[in-house]
C-alpha cells in the first residue's frame, strides 16, 4: 500500500512521513532529498546541467542507494557515503529545483521510487506523488502552511547544518522555488485533485500526523 504526501517546502512533510510511518509500522521514502542527492553529485561533478548528453551520462554513473535500515530516517548513500546531511546544504537547496526539472533526472528517480516501493507499505512524499508517481494511491495528502510558519521551520533546518541565513531570505527562496517548482513543464508541484488537504500552520507534529490517521483510519 502507498499513501502520498505532497506539498511545498517547509509544510512538514518529511517529518510527517516519518512519524505516521512509525505508526503505521510503514516505510517511509523523501523522494526530495534522491533530487538533492542528484544535484549535489552534479556540482561534485561540475555537470554542465544544460547540456542533456552530459546530464544523462552522469545519471548512467550515479550510484545512488537508499539504506532503510535505521528505524526513523532514510540514509542516502552515494557511492557508497553517506551524504543525507550534505544535501541539506544551501548551495543544493538553490540548485536542485533546476535539476529537478529535467527530464531524464526525473525519469531515473521515478524509476527508482517505483522500484524501492514495489514491494511494501510505503509513505512517499515529494512534490508530484500523487498527480504522477502514484495517481492510483487510495490516500492522499497535500499539506500546506502559511510563509511564515514555513520560513520559520526551514531556518531550523539550516542550523541542523550549520549555515547562517536569515529569515527573510529563507521566505524570499521559498517562494521563488514553489514558484520555479509549480510552473515547470513536467510534474509541476500540484494538488491531485482527490487529495486531502490538511494546513499545518497551526499545528503541532503531532496534530498534523493524528488528522492524517485518523482520516486513513475512517476510510
Ligand atoms: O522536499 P525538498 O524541499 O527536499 O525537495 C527539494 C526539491 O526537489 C524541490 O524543491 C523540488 O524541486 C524537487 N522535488 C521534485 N519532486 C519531488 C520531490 C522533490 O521535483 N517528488
Amino acid at each position: 500500500m502507498i499513501i502520498t504526501i505532497d506539498g511545498p517546502a517547509g509544510v512538514g512533510k518529511t517529518t510527517t512521513a516519518k512519524k505516521l510511518a512509525s505508526k503505521l509500522g510503514y516505510q517511509y521514502l523523501d523522494t526530495g532529498a534522491m533530487y538533492r542527492a542528484a544535484t549535489y553529485f552534479f556540482i561534485q561533478h561540475a555537470t554542465d546541467t544544460s547540456s542533456e548528453n552530459q546530464v544523462k551520462k552522469m545519471l548512467d554513473i550515479l550510484n545512488l542507494k537508499l539504506d532503510f535500515t535505521s528505524n526513523d530516517s532514510i540514509t542516502i548513500l552515494l557511492d557508497g557515503k553517506d551524504i543525507s546531511l550534505l544535501i541539506r546544504s544551501k548551495a543544493v537547496t538553490d540548485a536542485v529545483s533546476k535539476v529537478s526539472a529535467l527530464e531524464s533526472v526525473r525519469e531515473k528517480m521515478v524509476k527508482i521510487q517505483k522500484d524501492t516501493t514495489k514491494n511494501g507499505n510505503f509513505i512517499v512524499e515529494g512534490r508530484d506523488i500523487g498527480t504522477v508517481v502514484f495517481p492510483d494511491a487510495k490516500y492522499k495528502f497535500f499539506l500546506v502552511a502559511d510563509y511564515d510558519t514555513r520560513a520559520k521551520r526551514r531556518f531550523k533546518d539550516f542550523k541542523i547544518v550549520n549555515e547562517e541565513i536569515n529569515v527573510n531570505k529563507i521566505k524570499q527562496d521559498l517562494t521563488d522555488r514553489d514558484q520555479y517548482d509549480s510552473s515547470r513543464k513536467l510534474s509541476p508541484l500540484k494538488q491531485a485533485k482527490d487529495a486531502i488537504v490538511i494546513d499545518t500552520s497551526n499545528c503541532t507534529i503531532d496534530d498534523q500526523v493524528n488528522q492524517i490517521y485518523k482520516h486513513i483510519e475512517r476510510n
